[in-house]
């Protein structure tokens, strides 16, 4: 009988999405903050009336997660909403929206930050937000930039230091609020492979700041979000990445941090097997629409027409699905220091 029910239910995986969700992140939903960090209420007010017009599946996070880890189904159209580093206006100008649609939504908190000042929620604040379907997971206690942390120091003594930060947040938020998914999002959406290690020997399941929709093959320790904020938070591109498909690529792990030498890296994808619209796959890197050469049916070479910038960009990759409207994304993120070998600074 059970497996009956799988077989049935890897035949319905196989003919829809295989299931698959998209995160959201957001910051500040207010008027006078950075804008680069910011989206006003009036237009995530927008993006949730669009999310509850086309009947999405508004879900908690963690739920999106397991499910997928799982290999189970998740609706078509399953959304998850999240917001970064505890701002105020989560609870002053997002929460009261949220609220009255019951949407569950996540807040990665920089536990240091939380109840330091007029600016950021403090702890009775997530916790009647936790009570009305809010999970509070872990986004460091300092917000530190995680490629920069202890220079100088030994690999040990720069993962000790990581690892305080990661765990001594979520004993905070456990502390004040009973529980804590492990859920844990990297500051600025730096890591790099032994951070990676690092996060999956703690047991968490990790979020980046590259675009994209996720689904049961991506890499549960750098999950992609479609950050929502400034020029991205316009309302014609947000209906494309809510409807969007992880690309059916076999699993990449590229450092983000270009070497000196090779700063017009190249991305190669490799397809799964499947009738994909490879010919129309188009990615946008520095300069423009990026140069795509075929190695063979299922594997592509794309290169920059420009070096990658200093600070942090990203290649997008685009293939339309065979669902009207529905685009397939891949977003891979770089992060160049300055020519000096020094770090830039934070806008
Ligand atoms: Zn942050």
């Amino acid at each position: 009988m059970i497996r009956t029910l799988i077989a049935v239910l890897s035949l319905a995986s196989s003919i829809s999405t295989q299931g698959s969700a998209v995160v959201l992140q957001y910051h500040h939903v207010d008027e006078g903050t950075p804008a680069i960090t910011s989206i006003t209420p009036t237009d995530f007010a927008a993006h949730l009336q669009h999310l509850d017009d086309e009947n999405f599946s508004i879900l908690p996070l963690d739920q999106i997660t397991d499910t997928l880890k799982s290999g189970l189904e998740l609706p078509g159209t399953a959304i998850a909403i999240t917001f970064d580093d505890a701002y105020i206006s989560i609870y002053t100008k997002a929460y009261p929206l949220l609220k009255s649609r019951n949407f569950p939504f996540t807040i990665f908190v920089t536990t240091n930050l939380v109840g330091s000042s007029k600016s950021y929620l403090d702890w009775q604040q997530l916790a009647e937000m936790a009570d009305n379907g809010a999970l509070v997971a872990n986004h460091t206690k300092s917000h530190l930039h995680l490629l920069r942390s202890e220079p100088g120091k030994s690999d040990e003594e720069r993962e000790q230091r990581i690892g305080e930060e990661i765990s001594g947040a979520q004993l905070e938020i456990e502390k004040h609020l009973g529980k804590s998914p492990r859920l844990f999002a990297y500051p600025y959406g730096e890591y790099n492979q032994d951070i990676l290690a690092l996060v999956a020997n703690l047991g968490y399941t990790g979020f980046g700041q590259q675009s994209g929709a996720m689904g049961a093959d991506s890499n549960f320790l750098a999950l992609p979000r479609f950050p929502l904020a400034g020029n991205y938070s316009e309302l014609a591109s947000f209906k494309t990445k809510v409807r969007t498909l992880p690309m059916p690529i076999r699993p990449t792990s590229i450092e983000s941090l270009l070497e000196p030498g090779n700063l017009r890296p190249e991305l190669v994808l490799s397809f799964t097997e499947g009738k994909w619209r490879t010919g129309e796959l188009t990615c946008y890197g520095p300069g423009g629409k990026m140069d795509i050469e075929a190695l063979d049916t299922t594997t592509f070479r794309v290169l920059p027409l420009e070096d990658v910038p200093v600070g942090r960009s990203r290649y997008n990759c685009t293939m339309p699905s065979s669902e009207q409207g529905r685009y397939y994304w891949y977003s891979q993120p770089w992060i160049r220091k300055k020519d000096d070998g020094s770090w830039y600074p934070e806008p």
